[in-house]
């Protein structure tokens, strides 16, 4: 394993002086008639933008200043391991959801200044910060990766990088929440893991399928019923619990676990917090 020496001190951009990106490419990755949801990949050969998996970064959006005259920003998980798609270390990709307003409201997400961006222009990045979701150093490390929507880019990163020289040996149990299965995001590329061992992907497709409450199925009824198996990772295995997507995911893949942990559920989770095992980024 080669990509989990400890993260090197990078060099972190700001407003004032940004790192300026060119767009390699930006493909739409859903079909017509769903969420028009874009694999962004931007050129950083040459501008010193370094980063890591797990890392996010922060766009700044023209022409539009927040109230204080400030550059709105807009942050994006990084999708790629830090070699980039391609292995060669010369870029970063992102996953952006076009946010589609109320017909009358003004464009306030950012979201269609990313989506429409056109292969070889120039996009001002900030950061990067974090990483919030560290590649860990042990690659027997158990790792269960809960993802709603664009939530799944910081881990299409981590397994890129886990999996580039067959010798991540820990259980990874992903799960991906999407709304339909044709906004199942990487699904080919994620899929094509299950051939390394011990890895495990499940969709919970909230719009097609149903959980035995009748419910629509959502990642944390995939996860209530793997319980056993994620909470014998977490107690006894060192795993780590990494969130990732929509506000609220925190709670309901929490009221999963706790349901069937019990009692132990309170301690368990103080344990996950302060060894940094339990890390979470919704919004
Ligand atoms: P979405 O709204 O389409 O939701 C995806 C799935 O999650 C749906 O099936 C939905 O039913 C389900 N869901 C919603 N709330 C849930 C909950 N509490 N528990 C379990 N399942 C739940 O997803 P989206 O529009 O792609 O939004 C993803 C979110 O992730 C956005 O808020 C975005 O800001 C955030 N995010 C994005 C990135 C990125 O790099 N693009 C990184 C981190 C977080």
């Amino acid at each position: 394993m080669t990509e989990t020496a400890p993260r090197p001190a990078h060099k972190t951009f700001d407003v004032s002086a940004p790192a300026l990106a060119r767009v390699r490419s930006n493909r739409r990755i859903t079909p017509l008639f769903s969420a028009d949801v874009r694999h962004i990949v931007l050129d950083t050969s040459g501008i010193g933008y370094n980063y890591v998996e797990g890392q996010a970064l922060g766009v700044v959006v023209p022409g539009t200043g927040s109230p204080g005259g400030l550059p709105r920003l807009k942050y994006y998980s990084i999708a790629s391991s830090r070699s980039g798609d391609d292995g060669l270390g010369q870029s970063l990709s992102v996953c952006v959801k076009r946010v589609v307003e109320p017909e009358g409201t003004p464009s306030s997400s950012g979201s269609h200044y990313l989506c429409d961006l056109e292969e070889g222009s120039t996009v001002a990045l900030v950061g990067p910060y974090g990483p919030t979701f560290p590649l860990p150093s042990d690659p027997a490390t158990p790792l269960i990766l809960a993802a709603a929507g664009t939530g799944i880019a910081p881990f299409r990163g981590l397994l890129a990088a886990m999996y580039r020289d067959d010798s991540w040996q820990g259980p990874v149990r992903l799960y991906h929440g999407v709304r339909t299965s044709a906004e199942a995001l990487y699904r080919t590329e994620l899929e094509r893991y299950a051939s390394q061992p011990h890895f495990q992907i499940r969709h919970a497709f909230s719009r097609e399928g149903h959980a035995a409450d009748g419910h629509p199925c959502r990642i944390h009824h995939l996860m209530a019923s793997d319980a056993p198996d994620l909470l014998n990772l977490l107690l006894h295995h060192n795993a780590r619990l990494y969130i990732c997507g929509v506000r609220g995911l925190e709670d309901t893949v929490e009221s999963a676990l706790a349901s069937s942990a019990g009692s132990l559920w309170p301690s368990l989770k103080n344990r996950l917090l302060a060894e940094g095992r339990l890390r979470v980024s919704t919004s």
